[in-house]
Formats: structure tokens, sequence, C-alpha cells
């Protein structure tokens, strides 16, 4: 029963936390840290809002410390997905009669928790568990995850106002129901926050869901179940799964009660999904929603009129924080003759003061990459780039070292054919590749940088001159969801720049935004009449 329309205005975002000497949030952080440091973690999978351990163990490791064991995770197989399928299915009728108001305070009540109990730990095990610097742990695993919850119970709240007009002696009313069945939410290392958001958004419209992070995320992922159980989260209604991604493919995508897949990952992974999804396509109850992020190869164009402080600053942090381990990292950059000395000079030289190592070590700016998988993927295209012959040269970094974490130097290549292998695919890692145009070739280097690859996500034009800006935002419309002016390509905050790209980058649904939530919803339009008709003529059948 409800007795009152409940709406929920428009959050502000949480404000990022500075990590200054003596600040009260550093000393909370180190200590959290030093305590993690001293246990070991079991991470269960989480059914129906049990722990389940199976005892078959895989490590968790700091990447940036692989000697170090910060805990274990359980692996299921498909007995558990089809559990946690169960579960879900279980919990769908109460979880879905939920009145709205109670739904949207369990979010917000783990948001608030998030912000302060938790925020030391779910920080503290993002830069263990994934090598991210506190800075960038902050704005991800607290700041961007506090901001999806808040924000987007603010969002539904608004759809669920959203009602057609009423003609004369009707009354029209939409009901925005969600999907029948179950979501299957399937969430990337790199961001504490879209391992968050990926489930609980399906499951603030009323959905139930089975979340599969990725392995190299339980470790920060875990906090988010315990947060979301102590918020009060019904059990079965988000489910985590450790399994494979084939295993989980294979049962959630030939049930009959697949809703939607909420995907974040990479364009292979996602295709692969789709045509499954497609020749499945006869078993399933329902169309089911298909929304993927995917990867990205963001650019930044200079202008001959930009400044030349702004260009670098930009690629410095564009390109290399969190290692470039960002789908909207700047990796290819397109500079004009008339700047370009300077820019590669000072570029070179502000990379010599990045510090790399632990990221317990607060001095710090470069962490490890993921795993030994990336760093030697990453690897391979850097040796291939100092080969003698391959046309390219390295202008900075281009060490590697894996003896005590997985280390890659922030590496500049610079190429003069614009279509090199690294200028086309996405690496994902600390590998910029600078190429530099004519000056007076501004026009021919847009139509480049639309050609040049398959993927639309971020990409920002810097420039003085306000026609070459303008000449850039219509050139490149469709070359990224996410466009910068005068700026990096990165640092999406949630309310303000609404996330995702098109082309190969994905189906541009949005995160943090209305759009995306309006995909695991589905509207029932009711009509009633008040006072019937009795009689099936109409007037234009009386000739008098
Ligand atoms: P990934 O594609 O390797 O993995 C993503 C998730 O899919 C993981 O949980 C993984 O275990 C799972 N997975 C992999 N193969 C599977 C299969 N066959 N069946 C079922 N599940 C499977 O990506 P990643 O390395 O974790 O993250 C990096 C990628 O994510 C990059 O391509 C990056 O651009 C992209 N990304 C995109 C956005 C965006 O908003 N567009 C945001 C973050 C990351």
């Amino acid at each position: 029963m409800q007795y009152g329309d409940f709406f929920y205005p428009m959050p502000a975002n949480e404000p990022v936390l500075n990590y200054a000497p003596g600040s009260p949030e550093k000393l909370a952080l180190k200590k959290v840290l030093k305590q993690l440091k001293s246990e070991v973690a079991d991470v269960p999978l989480y059914i129906g809002g049990e722990e389940v351990r199976t005892g078959k163990k895989t490590s968790i490791r700091p990447p940036h410390e692989h000697k170090h064991l910060l805990g274990n995770f359980h692996n299921g197989d498909a007995i558990h997905v089809k559990k946690a399928i169960d579960a879900a299915l279980n919990a769908k009728e109460k979880w879905a009669g939920m009145p709205w108001e109670n739904r949207a305070n369990i979010f917000l009540k783990a948001a608030d928790l998030l912000a302060t109990k938790y925020r030391a730990l779910i920080v503290a095990t993002t830069m263990l568990g994934q090598s991210k610097n506190p800075y960038q742990a902050e704005i991800d695993a607290a700041c961007e995850l506090i901001d999806f919850l808040r924000f987007n119970v603010h969002f539904l709240s608004d759809i669920y106002r959203q009602q057609p007009v009423s003609g004369a002696g009707m009354n029209n009313r939409m009901e925005y129901r969600p999907l029948e069945g179950f979501v299957l939410a399937v969430s990337p290392f790199n961001f504490t926050a879209i391992g968050g958001n990926l489930p609980t958004s399906a499951a603030m419209c009323g959905n139930v869901v089975v979340w599969k992070p990725a392995h190299t995320q339980l470790y920060s992922a875990q906090v988010i179940m315990r947060v979301l159980k102590e918020a009060g989260l019904p059990d079965g209604v988000i489910n985590l799964v450790i399994v494979d991604g084939p295993v989980l493919g294979e049962v959630c995508f030939e049930h009959p009660d697949f809703a939607g897949v909420h995907f974040t990952g990479s364009t292979g992974v996602f295709n692969h999904f789709w045509k499954t999804i497609g020749a499945n396509m006869g078993k399933y109850k329902s169309y089911p929603r298909i929304v993927g992020e995917t990867g990205g190869k963001d650019f930044v164009i200079a202008h001959s009129s930009a400044d030349p402080d702004v260009v670098v600053t930009a690629l410095a942090r564009g390109a290399f924080e969190y290692q470039g381990q960002k789908c909207s990292a700047a990796s290819r950059a397109y500079i004009p003759s008339n700047i370009a000395i300077e820019v590669k000079k000072k570029l070179v030289a502000m990379l010599k003061t990045m510090k790399m190592g632990s990221t317990e070590d607060f001095t710090n700016f470069i962490n490890a990459v993921i795993d030994e998988k990336s760093f030697d993927k990453l690897e391979m295209y850097i040796k291939a780039a100092k080969k003698k012959g391959s046309g390219v040269k390295i202008i900075a970094g281009g060490n590697c070292d894996k003896s005590k974490g997985y280390f890659i130097e922030p590496t500049v290549i610079e190429t003069t054919d614009p279509k090199y292998v690294t200028m086309c695919e996405e690496l994902f890692g600390p590998v910029l590749t600078l190429y530099v145009y004519d000056e007076n070739k501004y026009e021919e280097t847009l139509a480049l940088v639309d050609s040049t690859s398959p993927y639309a996500l971020t990409g920002a034009i810097i420039a003085q001159d306000r026609y070459a800006v303008d000449l850039a935002v219509n050139h490149l419309r469709n070359c990224a969801g996410n466009f910068y002016i005068n700026d990096k390509p990165t640092g999406a905050v949630v309310g303000q720049q609404p996330f995702g790209g098109a082309r190969g980058s994905g189906t541009n649904d949005k995160a943090g935004s209305i759009l995306n939530l309006y995909r695991w919803l589905s509207a029932r339009t009711i009509k009633e009449t008040f006072v019937p008709v009795t009689d099936y003529k109409y007037p234009f059948m009386l000739e008098k």
C-alpha cells in the first residue's frame, strides 16, 4: 500500500577526499591497508544469501607484489550458476512487489555505508586487489559507486513519474515493470564502481540478478556484497557467482528465463555473447535486453592553436592514470607539426617525474598492470616497437619488469604511419602512440581519426581556435560517445557526463543516466474507460 508519491530529488556528487598528509581519511586508509596485508581473505560465492565455499581455491595477490597472498576465492561451476538462477527466480516475486521507497532506501543506505563505515575498506581492497593509487581508488570505488547508487535512485524515481496523457472519460497510466526472468551482470576488472553498478542498476528496477565479476576484481567485489546485505538487500536478489566465462554463458544463455545481460568488458567477449544469444533466440520467453559497454581506442587531437602545456597534461593524465587501464584512456594522439617538438620534449620530461611502484607507497603515481597475461601482451607490443625496421621509435619508457609486480613504464611510441598497429588496436595499458601531422592538414587528420579504429568511445580536441573546435565537434560526431574539448578524455562523472560509446565500443546505453535504466524496465500501459459505450455503431453510419 502506497500513501504518497515518493520522489527522490537529484543528489549531489559524493565529494572526493584528498588523502592529504595528516587527514583522517589518510590515517584510516593506512590502518586498513595494514590490516588487510596481515590477513588472508576467504572470498565465497553468494547464492540466495548464503556464502558458498567450494574448497577449490585460487589465490588473490596484489598485481604490484605478486609474492604476497591477500586471500583466496572459491571457484564454482555450472551447478552454482544454476543454483544462482534458481535463487534469483525464487526471490523475484517478493522483490518485484516491494514498494519503491523500500527498494530505493536499500540502495541509498548502501551508498551511505560506502561513504562512511566501509569507505576505507572499499578503497583499500581496490588499491591492493586492482593496483590503483589512493586517488584512483577513491574516485572509483568510493565516489563513483556511491554516485551510481544515489543518482540511479533519482533517475528511476523520475521514470516512475512519467505518465501518459488521459483523454476525456478515461484514465491512462504506465507501469514500469521489471523484466520477466533474471538479468545477468558481467563486469570487468578495472572499475569497482562498474562491478557495483551493473547488478544494482537492474536490481533497483525490481529485477533479480546473477552477477559475475572479473576474477581480478573479486577482492573488492565481495565488499559490495557485504555492504548490500547490511543495507537490507533481500537474499537472492543479487547472487555473485565465481566461474569461468564460458561456463557462465553455457548455463545463462541457454535458460528460458534469461531476460537480459548487462555487460562491461572487451568487444570480443560481447560479440560472442550477442552471437550466442541470437543463436538461442527460440529458447527464451522474451526478447532479451543486450546492453554492453566495450573497448576503446581513444584519441586526443591537438590543433595548431593548442596550448602545448594543456596537450601535455591531457596526455600524461589521460593516457597513464591507472596505467592506461581505463576504457576511456587516451592511446593515440595526433599532434600538429608546429608544436610537436615542444609537446614531445615536455611530455617525456613529465613522464620522467612519475614514480612507479606499490600502491601502499602514496608517493607513487603509477602502479602495476592487472595480471601477467596483460603484462605479457603489453610487453609483446613494446618489444615489436623496439625492433629494427618496425618504422616506429619509443620516445619514453619502454621498460617492463615482472620480477616483483607487473610493472610497465609509461611508454610513448612515435610513428610516422598513422595506421601502425598501436594506433588501431586496444592495448589496455600504459602505452600511448603519437603521430605528428602537417599542421596545414587539420581536416584530413580529422578524417584519419574517424577512420582509423573500429571503436568510438572517448576522444578529445585541444585547440584555442573556436572554428577548429567546431570542425572537430562536427567531423568527429560518430567517433566518440564522450567527447571532450580542451580536456583529457577520461574521468567521466555520474550525472555530469553520462558514459558510453557506439560502433565497436558498445550499445551506448550510458551508464549512470536515465537512459540505462529504461533497458531494465518493460512498460505496461493501462487504459481504464469510465463510462463504456454500449453500441458498436459510429455516428457516420447515420444518413439523417
Ligand atoms: P574482459 O572482456 O576480459 O572481461 C569482462 C568480463 O567478462 C569478466 O568478468 C570476464 O570474466 C568475463 N568473460 C570473459 N570471457 C567470457 C566468456 N566467454 N563468457 C562469459 N564471460 C566472460 O574485460 P576486462 O579485461 O575485465 O576489462 C577490460 C575491457 O573492458 C577493455 O576492453 C575495456 O575497454 C573494457 N571496458 C569498457 C568500459 C566502457 O564503459 N566502455 C568500461 C570499463 C572497461
